[in-house]
């Protein structure tokens, strides 16, 4: 069955809901024993406390096992908390980390603010290091984090080069944050990867309404991967998981939108004299496009641009008055997003090249035409203000 399919079907169980289509919310902290048997006996039960599953929720942890290949997946508060809670499965002190320089900024802090005060060490390495990574690899080195392409600069790993180089050495976990590919265009367990994050609240949920994340787990991790979420206690809501299953529903379609649009647009802000380049893995002459067409099933539509030299006041003439792309965190919802930064901010073991701001567009469901349109005006603004 092809993952279209796939996400109209995972989690659902008609049968078992008076035969309506999509599985009820439970609301639930309380779940009643009915027997002193069951009560002793709990391990042996499917649901004992809100705290550790309902039907809803089980349903859209089947779902996403189904779609990510896994033994076995858990829902936490936020992408984010996937990302915590999958070092903390596999990490302990005195152990070694090695993230890729290019991830998610807040998964820098929590390395460098919470490992580190909890005797993790992390040593950052570079994006484009593939089989190289084996160099950096240390006696204690239990985990090595992926991220491709890279939050904000879309650099493209060799996610089968440094999954074999970890795979050399039994001990060390691999895991990778594949919010940008989801698994419908990359699966991290197929590729020998251990633990695969989605932050849900991006496309998946799909409506910037909710926050929620999961990690899916192969079967060599999944116990420590359910512990680890069972004993920091993450539970999340049941309306929004609701949310989520219904944003799984419609993903496939979305997403191709999303990534046939994105690359209209990086088409387009190619060929303009106020952008240096565009940073779009999918877009030939890119220079992760040849990893991402050997690995990748299809494109997200998030990616980078980067402008020639220009003033804050400029900048600001540019993203201010902007129509249909709006200033704001998060990306995979419905409608446009740009925000910009520089990324050597946050980066130690590699540079990022650049004259002017680093843009990202979140490109949403609107009409290209009228995106193209709104960046037009932008560059005008843009045009004006650098005149004398
Ligand atoms: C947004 C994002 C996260 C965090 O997701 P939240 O639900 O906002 O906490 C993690 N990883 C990546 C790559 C993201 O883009």
């Amino acid at each position: 069955m092809k993952d279209e399919t796939l996400v109209t079907l995972a989690g659902r169980h008609p049968e078992k809901h008076a035969g309506v289509v999509s599985p009820p919310v439970y609301h639930a902290s309380t779940i009643l024993f009915p027997t002193l048997d069951a009560f002793e006996n709990q391990k042996d039960l499917e649901f004992t406390y809100g705290l550790h599953g309902t039907p809803g929720t089980k349903a859209f942890e089947e779902a996403m096992n189904a779609l990510e290949g896994a033994a076995a997946t858990v829902i936490v508060p936020s992408g984010l908390a996937a990302v915590t809670v999958a070092l903390l499965a596999v990490l302990k002190a005195g152990d070694h980390l090695l993230m890729v320089d290019s991830t998610y900024e807040p998964t820098r802090v929590f390395c460098d603010k919470i490992l580190k005060r909890f005797g993790v060490e992390t040593t950052y390495y570079d994006p484009l290091a593939g089989a190289g990574i084996s160099l950096l690899i240390r006696d204690n080195t239990r985990a090595i984090f992926l991220e491709s392409p890279g939050s904000r600069t879309f650099e493209m790993q060799d996610v089968p080069a440094i999954v074999a180089a970890a795979r050399a050495r039994r001990d060390i976990a691999t895991i990778m944050d594949n919010t940008w590919a989801t698994p419908l265009y990359f699966k991290p367990l197929a590729h020998g990867v251990d633990l695969s994050i989605q932050a849900i609240s991006k496309y998946i949920s799909g409506h910037s309404d909710l926050l929620l994340g999961t990690v899916s787990s192969n079967a060599r991790t999944a116990e420590r991967l359910k512990a680890a979420r069972r004993d920091l206690g993450m539970s999340v809501g049941p309306d929004d998981v609701y949310l989520a299953m219904r944003g799984l529903r419609t993903v496939a379609t979305r997403l191709k939108q999303h990534g046939e649009s994105s690359l209209v647009l990086a088409r387009w802000l190619r060929e303009r004299p106020e952008v240096e380049r565009v940073c779009h893995p999918a877009l030939p002459g890119d220079p992760g496009h040849a990893i991402w067409t050997r690995d990748f099933k299809g494109t997200a539509g998030v990616f980078a641009c980067v402008l020639k030299a220009c003033s804050r006041e400029q900048l600001k003439a540019f993203l201010e008055p902007m129509t249909l792309f709006k200033m704001g965190w998060s990306w995979g919802g419905f409608e446009s997003l740009i925000t910009h930064g520089d990324p050597n901010e946050q980066r130690t073991a590699t540079r990022w090249e650049a004259s002017g701001p680093t843009l990202r567009l979140q490109v949403g469901l609107e009409h290209p035409d009228d995106l193209i349109a709104d960046l037009e005006q932008a560059f005008s603004r843009l045009n004006a203000a650098k005149r004398p």
